[in-house]
């Protein structure tokens, strides 16, 4: 039963399945076909496990979570959570867009303690628990600051603390470090590592960078282009936690090159 906290029983879906799903937008004019994006989408992640998808621009990848976070209806094929097929999922996955979607008229802190809000917790708490990792965000001291002020980074970071800081059972990531500046994201990459490390989420993190899948991810799934399918599946059978020195491992260097070759871009040149 869904109450009116948006939990399912006090506790949100935490294994996601996506099984032959398409999506299609209407044709733009009269007597064209309609815009196939998303092609055969299978997946399964079950709690506790981090998936990668990597895929040129315009494959999907945004569309593909918009569908899965219930934003977007399937045109045939199904999303499951805990096994419940196309059940209401808007507000039960936690979802960081690509794009900030910050409100205008909310602080920092208002902006990031929104999804505790919204599932009920008491102001000065959802407030300690948000205050409690600005500083941990590069977000210390801007805490009472307007989204205007902020540079693109910085409100990139209050998105991610306002996705992870809900206790939701799957979490959705598009592109969240991409604004980022490298030490920062570095930085955020590991916290996110470890955080997850703890809890038992089933992620999806959509990213252009390869490096970032193998270093967080137990699998990486790559996708091609027009309209968007899934061509790879990768197991990432890399130990944890994984240090910024994984990169010289002989098996990451493999992995990056299955994943570039997958992706077309490996040119026989140096990784
Ligand atoms: P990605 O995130 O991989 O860059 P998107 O999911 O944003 O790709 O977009 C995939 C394709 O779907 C693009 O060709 C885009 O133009 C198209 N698309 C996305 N949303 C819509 C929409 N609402 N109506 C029509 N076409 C759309
Ligand atoms: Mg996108």
């Amino acid at each position: 039963m869904i109450g009116a906290d948006n939990r399912i029983d006090g506790v949100t879906p935490s294994r996601l399945e996506v099984r032959e799903m398409a999506r299609s937008f209407p044709a733009e004019r009269r007597g064209e076909a309609p815009g196939e994006v998303l092609r055969d989408i299978s997946l399964s992640v079950r709690a506790g496990e981090f998936v990668a998808i990597v895929g040129p621009s315009g494959c999907g990848k945004s569309t593909l979570l918009n569908v899965i976070a219930g934003l977007q209806e399937p045109t045939s094929g199904y999303v499951a959570l805990d096994g419940e097929r196309n059940a209401r999922r808007l507000g039960l996955v936690a979802y960081m867009h690509q794009r900030d979607l910050l409100l205008p008229w909310r602080t920092v802190l208002e902006n990031a303690r929104l999804g505790l809000e919204l599932q009920g917790m008491p102001l000065n708490e959802a407030n300690r628990r948000a205050g409690d990792l600005t500083a941990r965000f590069g977000l210390g001291g801007v805490e009472q600051a307007y989204p205007w002020r902020l540079s693109g980074g910085m409100r990139q970071r209050v998105a991610l603390l306002r996705a992870t800081l809900p206790d939701q059972g799957v979490l959705l990531l598009d592109e969240p470090f991409g604004a980022l500046d490298a030490i920062t994201r570095a930085d955020l990459q590991q916290w996110l590592a470890d955080v997850l490390d703890r809890e038992d989420k089933a992620v999806v993190l959509v990213t252009h960078d390869v490096e970032e899948a193998l270093l967080l991810a137990d699998r990486v799934l790559v996708m091609s282009s027009s309209p968007g399918r899934i061509i790879e599946n990768i197991t990432v059978d890399l130990p944890r936690p994984r240090s910024s020195e994984v990169v010289t491992d002989s098996r990451f260097v493999e992995l990056k090159r299955r994943l570039l070759a997958a992706l077309g871009l490996h040119r026989g040149a140096a990784l």
